[in-house]
């Protein structure tokens, strides 16, 4: 980490936020040589201040190899996880294997302090990146013509500070100061749905069931409340509770609220029985689904600044890392005064959105489903159970999460009839069985 003292008054670069997107943004600029300074309000090793427990899929783990992150830094055996499991509550559960996706067969479980730092590592092996703790970005300097030109900040101390830069960008989260600062406009809110989430790790955790390897469960009540289960290491296990936030009303004593809600779901709470919670309890409540304005005169966003959606997929490091890759690549040309900073931005927006657009909507689909659909009981002991057992759709379902099935190509009205036609075939081979050993 490089002091306030010793840094210059000038980068080429000014990145906000140095988690994901902006330590993993400041490395691939870094290997192309240009003078970045990274500055984050937090120090390090540390939980990010927006919650997130969670997974890495395998698109997630290769974009992190082409960093050269050792996965050892981040995953470590008993953190690989080849089961997802998903238990519809009081009706059946389907336990799904792990496809091969982009070189891997299982996803990892992390904790984010730790994943934060391996990410932060690359960066001591960059000599033009500086790295900046424990400072706050207040505002943007801007000349005459509104273009970007510097940075305010705040150091621990409370002094403030102008670097200058030719391009600012914010990767400082879901509720990103350098959008607000620079006027971002939100051109995509869907605020009319939306999760409630509490997690906090536990230590001795009943298993799921007598299979010792690690497990990634959603417990689903289909009536607006999850409940799932992460491996995080040294095993513990976070447990977050996942619900429709119109039906969280006032929570005066979140603890309470985290426990009842679990107990709601008698298979998630059954295996808490006898389990030591951490005092860690976190929560976020109405997780946004937006989409901003990509950037504008000497500035631009990235990760969660630029795009934020609701956990469920479990696709937002990914983003990040993916986003932050498109923005190194296309700042490179503007760098070398091949291309305008306009058609830089321009560029950067289509493939982003080309790259992520779909899976947000997705992800939308998905939430209103699993979270707000509620189908009747007797839907889900049906076609929901033919679906969710059948091993077509456990494919196609993890290829979409994994994004080797295109998002709007993966849950087709034909693979919905396929499953329909084998379920009932096996329910009836099941009564015919029963009727003929009677
Ligand atoms: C409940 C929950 C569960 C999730 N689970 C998963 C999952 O399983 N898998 C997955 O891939 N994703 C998951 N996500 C999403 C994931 O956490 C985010 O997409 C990811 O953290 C985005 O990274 P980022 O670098 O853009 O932002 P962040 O990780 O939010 O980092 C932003 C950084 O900016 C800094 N910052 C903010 N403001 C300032 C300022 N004014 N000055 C200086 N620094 C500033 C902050 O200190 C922070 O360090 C989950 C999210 C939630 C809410």
């Amino acid at each position: 980490m490089d002091s306030l003292a010793s840094l210059q008054p000038e980068y080429e670069v000014v990145i906000v936020g140095g988690r994901p997107a902006g330590a993993s943004l400041a490395a691939r600029l870094g290997a192309q040589g240009v003078s970045t300074l990274v500055i984050d309000k937090a120090t390090f090793p540390s939980l990010p201040s927006v919650p997130s427990c969670g997974v890495l899929y395998p698109q997630t783990t290769a974009l992190l190899d082409e960093l050269e992150i050792d996965e050892q830094d981040y995953c470590g055996d008993d953190l690989r996880i080849r089961r997802f499991v998903m238990q519809i509550s009081g009706a059946f559960h389907s336990v799904f294997p792990m496809v091969q996706a982009h070189g891997r067969d299982y996803l990892c479980g992390i904790d984010r302090a730790r994943f934060d730092a391996a990410v932060r590592g690359t960066l001591d092996r960059q000599p033009t990146v500086a790295v900046s703790d424990g400072v706050s970005f207040t505002d943007l300097v801007r000349d005459d013509d509104g273009q970007v030109t510097g940075v305010r900040i705040l150091d621990a101390e409370g002094e403030p500070r102008t670097i200058r830069a030719r391009a600012v960008i914010g990767a400082d989260g879901r509720f990103s100061t350098v959008a607000r600062k620079a006027g971002a406009r939100v051109l995509e809110d869907y605020a009319d749905r939306t999760s409630t989430a509490h997690f906090a790790s536990w230590e001795d955790v009943a298993p799921f069931d007598d299979d010792p390897q690690p497990s990634l469960c959603v417990y689903t009540t289909m009536r607006g409340i999850d409940v799932l289960f992460f491996p995080t290491g040294g095993g513990r296990v976070f447990v977050c509770t996942h619900q429709r936030s119109d039906r969280v009303r006032q929570v005066d004593d979140p603890l309470e609220f985290y426990l009842r809600t679990i107990e709601r779901v008698p298979e998630a709470w059954r295996r808490l029985q006898g389990a030591k919670r951490n005092d860690d309890l976190v929560g976020l409540r109405r997780v946004g689904n937006r989409l901003l304005e990509p950037g504008g005169p000497g500035w631009a966003l990235v990760g969660d600044a630029i795009h934020h959606k609701d956990p469920v997929d479990g696709q937002g490091i990914y983003d990040a890392l993916l986003g932050s890759k498109i923005l190194a690549e296309e700042l490179q040309p503007w760098r070398k005064g091949k291309r305008g900073w306009d058609e830089m931005v321009a560029r950067y927006d289509r493939r982003f959105r080309d790259g992520t657009h779909g899976m947000f909507m997705a992800t939308m689909g998905r939430l209103r489903r699993e979270l707000y659909d509620e189908p009747p009981t007797l839907v889900i002991h049906t076609l929901l159970r033919w679906m969710l057992t059948d091993d077509e759709y456990r494919q196609q379902f993890l290829g979409f999460l994994c994004r080797t099935v295109p998002p709007d190509r993966w849950l087709t009205p034909g693979l919905m009839g396929r499953t329909a036609l084998r379920g009932m075939l096996r329910d009836m081979r099941r009564v015919f069985r029963r009727s003929g050993a009677a």
